[in-house]
């Protein structure tokens, strides 16, 4: 039995919400209180596994920003190739889990100098983002007597439409420009760097298969071309994700089949022939994560303002600011929302807002639920993902909410 908006892999028990198979009411004894997050690593396994089911050979790595916690970054490395960090704590975490240091690619386009330090003496590869970074690179290289291994971010001439967030195309903060990066390889080769290969990355939150198969083929084509300029044989080719998950009531979920039809033909066609034994990576945040995770959250207050029934929960937008609508999203949608138990009797419309002092704090406008008050849990679903760690915590002034792995 489920309720409308739900993500498929959720299960009731006796009228409640299980998490990880415990009753939410007995999760929130257990983890002491509310607001938290709980997620499912059953739900994480099966994703990857899903992926791997899709996709053919490819190196899988986690992009961890999407979702850092320590152990389920512990649960991750026991699933995934390899990470993509993009700062130092990122790579401490990732390093914990026992990953090997070469199977780690550190990005992000204002890496300091001690972070490339730190990645260069722990074996990680750096994707170099620009001139500017690689001199630095060299530098921190020399330094400490250890050849950096490199990769080259690129971005890429093309523009992938259908993205939640677009990475790619026109000018960009991230990578170096498609026509600039021979020069960029010929450095390389000039200071004795260890070439590892090319990351493309150019969008993010993509539900629309045929464009993702395009912006892969493109990409294919476009390191293929780089890649005679290379300073050695490419091992690593990157081509990002940006595989998306459903949040909104229109949102069908992303067709994994024709993307893994498209890539085997790619590397069949072109890497195989082309670029030798270069492993493929694709590498996804959000799609391994963000289904697995809830927010819960308790009621505090219902209250009628002029006709509106109000249920005030004891989280908020400073804990899951993306469910309030306020990151990066061009119009305000819900994310779905429901109440720990199925009721019976009429479900009710009501908005569920958090308990900072803005009108920002919205997790669910007109939303229907069973009739549900004071001391009722609520849970916000598609948290897995850009949850905790992309939000404002210090906002208010409020308790930062625990994080749980069942
Ligand atoms: C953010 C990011 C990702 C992850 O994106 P998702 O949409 O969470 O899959 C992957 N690669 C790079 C370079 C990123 O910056």
């Amino acid at each position: 039995m489920s309720a409308p908006g739900i993500p498929d892999g959720y299960r009731w028990s006796s009228g409640q919400l299980t998490v990880g198979g415990i009753p939410l009411d007995r999760l929130a004894a257990r983890v002491g209180g509310t607001p938290f997050f709980a997620y499912d690593r059953r739900l994480v396994t099966e994703r990857v596994a899903q992926v791997r089911a899709a996709l053919p050979e490819v190196h899988l790595r986690y992009a961890v920003k999407a979702n850092p916690m320590p152990a389920l970054l512990a649960h991750l490395g026991q699933l995934v190739d390899g990470f993509d960090v993009a700062s130092a704590l990122e790579m401490r975490h990732a390093l914990d889990t026992g990953v090997p240091a070469d199977r780690i690619s550190f990005a992000g386009p204002g890496k300091t100098t001690a972070e490339l330090s730190a990645a260069v003496a722990a074996g990680v590869t750096v994707e170099v983002e620009s001139p500017g970074e690689l001199e630095r690179l060299r530098a921190v290289s020399e330094g400490l007597g250890i050849q950096a291994s490199v990769a080259v971010r690129v971005n890429p001439d093309f523009a992938v439409t259908g993205s939640g967030m677009r990475m790619g195309g026109g000018p960009q903060q991230f990578g170096t420009d498609a026509e600039r990066v021979p020069e960029l390889l010929a450095a390389i080769g000039r200071y004795g760097l260890a070439f590892d290969g090319f990351h493309v990355f150019a969008g993010s939150q993509n539900l629309d298969a045929e464009r993702i198969c395009q912006a892969q083929r493109r990409t294919v084509e476009l390191v293929v071309k780089l890649a005679a300029e290379a300073p050695g044989p490419v091992r690593h080719l990157n081509i990002g994700g940006g595989f998306g998950i459903p949040y909104f009531p229109k949102d069908r979920p992303l067709d994994l089949a024709p993307i893994g039809a498209n890539l085997a033909r790619l590397l069949d066609d072109v890497v195989r022939p082309l670029l030798g034994d270069a492993e493929v990576v694709v590498e996804l945040g959000r799609y391994l994560v963000g289904e697995a995770g809830v927010y819960v959250t308790r009621v505090v207050d219902r209250k009628v303002s002029r006709g509106t029934t109000y249920l005030v929960v004891d989280g908020g937008m400073h804990h899951q600011l993306a469910a309030s609508g306020n990151f990066g999203q061009v119009i305000r949608r819900n994310y779905p929302v429901a109440a720990g138990r199925l009721g019976d009797g009429e479900p009710e419309t009501v908005t569920v807002v958090g308990s900072l002092c803005t009108p920002l704090d919205l997790l669910g406008k007109a939303v229907r639920l069973p009739r549900t008050g004071p001391g009722d849990l609520v849970v916000v679903f598609q948290a897995g993902a850009y949850g905790l760690t992309a939000s404002p915590v210090r906002f208010l002034s409020h308790p930062e909410p625990v994080e749980v792995l069942v």
